[in-house]
C-alpha cells in the first residue's frame, strides 16, 4: 500500500495538484492539515481533496476557518489571511473542514496535525520534543506537519534516545520496529529554504518513507493572492521557501 502523505496544502491548488501528479497511482491520500489559509484558492483545495478521498485531520488554520479557534494567536499577516478566508469559503468546504478529526490513526500510524499532545499548536522541532511526544500515542508511526519543514525523528536503538534525520528531497528512511515520528514538510508554503513543494511517500509494503520535492507555477499563485490582496509578505516568501 502506497500512500501519498501532504500537510500545510494552505489553499495553493497549483502546489497540490503538481504533488498529486508527481506522486503518481497511490492507494491513499492522508492530509495533516491546515488545508486552508495564506492560499488564494480554499475551496478549490478542499474540493480536490475531496474528489482523491483524502483522509486526514484539521490544522490550526483549518479550525479558525470555521470558527473554533480565537484568532488573536495568529500574527497580523496569518490573521488578515484567515479574515479573508472566512469570508471567501463556500458551505461544502465548511462542512468538510468540520468533519475532519484532530486526530486519525490507521495502519498503525497517528495522524496529527502539530503534534499528539497538542493537535492544534504545539511544534515539534527537537528530539526533546519529540521524545515527550512519542509517550503520547499508542501507534508505531506518527505522522505531523504544522512546523513546515520536512524532518523525522526515530527511537534509537539504544532506546530512552531519540535520533533527529533531516531528509534531503529523495531521501528513503527503511521503516523498522523502532516508532518514529515522520514530517512531510509542507505542500502550500515550504519553509525550509526551497521554494518547491515537498511531500512524503509511505509505502508499507516495501516498509519505507521516502520524502519528495515538486516545482510548481509559483507565479500564478502570486498573481492570484495579489488579486484577492493577501498580505505582501505571504506573497513573496512563496519565492523563498521561506
Ligand atoms: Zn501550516
Amino acid at each position: 500500500m502506497r500512500i501519498a502523505v501532504l500537510s500545510d496544502i494552505h489553499a495553493n491548488l497549483p502546489a497540490l495538484d503538481a504533488v498529486l501528479a508527481d506522486a503518481g497511482p497511490v492507494d491513499a491520500v492522508w492530509h495533516l492539515g491546515d488545508v486552508v489559509g495564506y492560499g488564494p484558492d480554499p475551496d478549490g483545495v478542499v474540493d480536490r481533496l475531496r474528489d482523491v478521498g483524502a483522509i486526514g485531520v484539521r490544522g490550526n488554520h483549518d479550525s479558525a476557518a470555521i470558527g473554533l479557534l480565537d484568532l488573536g494567536e495568529f500574527n497580523d499577516d496569518a490573521r488578515a489571511a484567515m479574515e479573508w478566508t472566512q469570508g471567501r469559503i463556500g458551505r461544502y468546504t465548511r462542512e468538510w473542514l468540520t468533519a475532519q478529526p484532530l486526530r486519525h490513526e490507521a495502519h498503525d500510524t497517528t495522524l496529527v496535525h502539530g503534534s499528539p499532545r497538542d493537535p492544534t499548536w504545539e511544534y515539534v522541532l527537537s528530539a526533546a520534543v519529540a521524545k515527550a511526544n512519542l509517550a503520547a500515542f499508542g501507534t508505531r508511526l506518527c505522522l505531523h506537519g504544522h512546523t513546515h519543514v520536512p524532518i523525522a525523528f526515530r527511537e534509537a536503538a539504544a532506546a530512552r534516545a531519540v535520533e533527529t534525520l533531516g531528509p534531503t528531497p529523495g531521501a528513503v528512511l527503511p521503516l523498522d520496529e523502532r516508532r518514529a515520528m515522520l514530517n512531510p514538510g509542507s505542500v502550500g508554503q515550504p519553509r525550509d529554504g526551497i521554494p518547491e513543494s515537498s511531500y512524503l511517500v509511505l509505502d508499507l509494503n516495501a516498509a519505507e518513507a521516502s520524502w519528495h520535492r515538486v516545482p510548481y507555477d509559483i507565479g500564478s499563485v502570486q498573481d492570484a493572492m495579489r488579486a484577492a490582496r493577501l498580505p505582501w509578505r505571504l506573497v513573496e516568501r512563496l519565492s523563498y521557501g521561506l
